[in-house]
């Protein structure tokens, strides 16, 4: 039985939910869509959220294809799935619910639901979004929080755990990110993706071991990234038993310590010169920035020996902008 969200769902039966969120100036109200699958077996509940970010829809379909063949009749647990867990960034195809934002920029800060876990119900859009997907999280037992990074960038697939600090929860997480065999582990107690206030870090500090797990380029939907990525999605339904078969392990997995995101210092054309994946070495050059000219006004180069894991893939940079990010092993 899965009973969630004011719903029940009969063990060996999936049902599709629309979970009231919000309600627009004009009236409308705005839900969170559900699909929800009560296997008929008993086992572990799994959450699995994307599009959290509005233009990450990669996510999305590796979730419809990870589950399309779910069969509740066999299913050893369940799945708490919410395909797109921000509507309104959704409508908008962008990270960020647009029209609001711009509406009342100042209202709306914090703007990003992501960053505001575990949320607060009287709070604003963001915190209203955040409180209500942690009310889901945390009636689960593990979960995976997919994203692609925001349109102009791409991703390895890369699950990118939550602080070390979080001890025994953070070790499982950790197994479950191996299992899912996507070749690619961010284990770092540095930058944004391990602040307080992420999902995957309140989540496993509530208990519920989970991760980020980024994929692809945003804004687009990309066939061989939504067939690994729903491979990695399965292989954990694997792992916790729910379905049947062995995880298929990655050929070789990166674990790395630290990302280094490297920024432009002049304006132009953005060329990479490397490839998403590849070993790099200190010196090696990653990017030239080109004026309109065509003159060569700057290399960005290798810091160190690292994984070039994170491209930009927007032809123009301006000062400031992050030209490429590196993975130190
Ligand atoms: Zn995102």
């Amino acid at each position: 039985m899965l009973d969630i969200a004011g719903i029940t769902v009969p063990p060996g039966t999936r049902r599709r939910h629309a979970l009231e969120l919000l309600e627009l100036a004009e009236g409308t109200k705005v839900s969170l869509p559900l699909d929800l699958i009560a296997g008929a077996r008993p086992g572990p509940r799994l959450y699995l959220g994307a599009a959290i970010h509005g233009d990450e829809v990669n996510g999305v379909a590796i979730l419809y294809k990870a589950l399309a063949g779910i069969d509740p009749a066999t299913l050893r647990g369940s799945i708490v799935c919410v395909p797109v867990q921000h509507p309104l960034s959704f409508h908008a195809d962008h990270r960020l619910p647009l029209s609001q934002f711009m509406k009342s920029p100042l209202d709306q800060a914090p703007a990003d639901a992501w960053t505001c876990f575990p949320g607060a119900k009287d709070g604003n859009l963001a915190q209203i979004v955040a409180a209500t997907l942690f009310d889901l999280v945390c009636r689960c037992n593990w979960a995976v929080d997919i994203h692609t990074p925001t349109r102009g960038g791409r991703y390895v697939p890369i699950a990118i755990l939550p602080h070390p600090r979080l001890g025994e929860n953070h070790a499982r997480a950790e197994a479950m990110a191996h299992a899912m065999g996507s070749g690619w582990i961010m284990r770092t107690d540095t930058g944004f993706y391990v602040a307080d206030g992420i999902l995957c870090v309140e989540a496993t500090r509530a208990g519920v071991p989970s991760f980020t797990f980024e994929t692809g380029e945003g804004g687009r939907l990309e066939e061989d990234v939504i067939d690994d990525g729903a491979r990695c999605i399965r292989n954990i339904m694997r792992w916790l038993d729910m379905i049947d078969g062995a995880p298929e392990p990655a050929a070789r997995t990166h674990v790395m310590r630290e990302f280094v995101g490297l920024r432009a210092q002049r304006g132009g054309l953005l060329v990479n010169r490397r490839k998403l994946g590849d070993v790099v070495r200190k010196g090696d050059v990653l990017c030239s920035i080109k004026n309109i000219y065509g003159d060569e006004v700057e290399t960005i180069i290798a810091p160190a020996d690292a994984m070039f894991v994170r491209t930009t893939t927007l032809s123009t940079v301006s000062r400031g902008e992050r030209a490429a990010t590196l993975g130190l092993l």
